[in-house]
């Protein structure tokens, strides 16, 4: 009886995709293509003129979705679109205009103050450094690896809900907190993914990971590295 076409018991399991993607180092090749097709081009989802638009847009974005901010930026940048025209603008000004942003007293107080020391320490340009961004108020990690990334073009990985749940679901990280997330990930891929990379699990996550209690079975990737 001719048995080359019988697949014994080791070849199949040696055939099963849950080994091979059995390292994490698997599982991020196959994330970073599968990304790569699904998502050729990613756009930066905030709406910007410059790195400082954008960077009030990422304050503005904080608990907020991106749809809201465009929608809420156009009447704030009509207003004043450089640091110099938004450190004049009364905080209460920009607290009207912001307000369906959420979170309208903080966010208003930190878009005036840091275009007052954009100006007084950077001559009116934003700063291209993690340290001095994150010196500036309402700028955490986040937000100035979203304006390094997306403003300048410096490797970062800015690890949103998205990322992190993603993350964990895709077995990346099972770092409890961000920080550790982000370290995780950025050993994993290269530097110049990163970039790209982030906005792509971000689209990713928006398009498909909504459900709520999943189990981690219904999306194409997560079904895939199941196996
Ligand atoms: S299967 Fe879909 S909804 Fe569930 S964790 Fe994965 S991407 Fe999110």
């Amino acid at each position: 009886m001719d048995i080359s076409h019988r697949r014994t018991k080791s070849d199949m399991i040696s055939s099963m995709p849950a080994r091979r993607y059995s390292t994490r180092e698997a599982r991020a090749a196959y994330v970073d293509r599968r990304l790569e097709e699904l998502y050729p081009n990613p756009a930066i989802p905030l709406d910007h003129r410059d790195a400082y638009t954008l960077l009030v847009a990422v304050v503005l974005s904080a608990q907020c979705t991106d749809k809201r901010v465009n929608l809420t930026t156009p009447a704030l940048f009509a207003l004043a679109d450089t640091p110099e025209k938004m450190a004049q603008v009364p905080v209460a000004k920009i607290l009207e205009i912001i307000r369906p942003c959420g979170l309208s007293p903080q966010k208003s107080r930190a878009i005036s103050e840091l275009s007052r020391l954009i100006v007084e320490r950077h001559g009116g340009k934003v700063p291209a450094t993690f340290e001095e961004l994150e010196a500036l108020p309402g700028v955490g990690h986040k937000t100035a690896s979203v304006v390094m990334s997306q403003a300048f073009g410096q490797p970062a990985f800015p690890v949103d809900t998205h990322i992190f749940r993603l993350a964990h679901r895709w077995r990346l990280s099972n770092g409890k907190s961000v920080e550790q997330t982000e370290r995780d990930l950025k050993k994993l891929f290269p530097t110049e993914r990163w970039n790209a990379l982030h906005l792509r699990i971000i689209y990713y996550g928006r398009e498909h990971c909504t459900a709520r209690g999943c189990d981690g079975t219904i999306c194409e990737i997560c079904r895939h590295l199941r196996g």
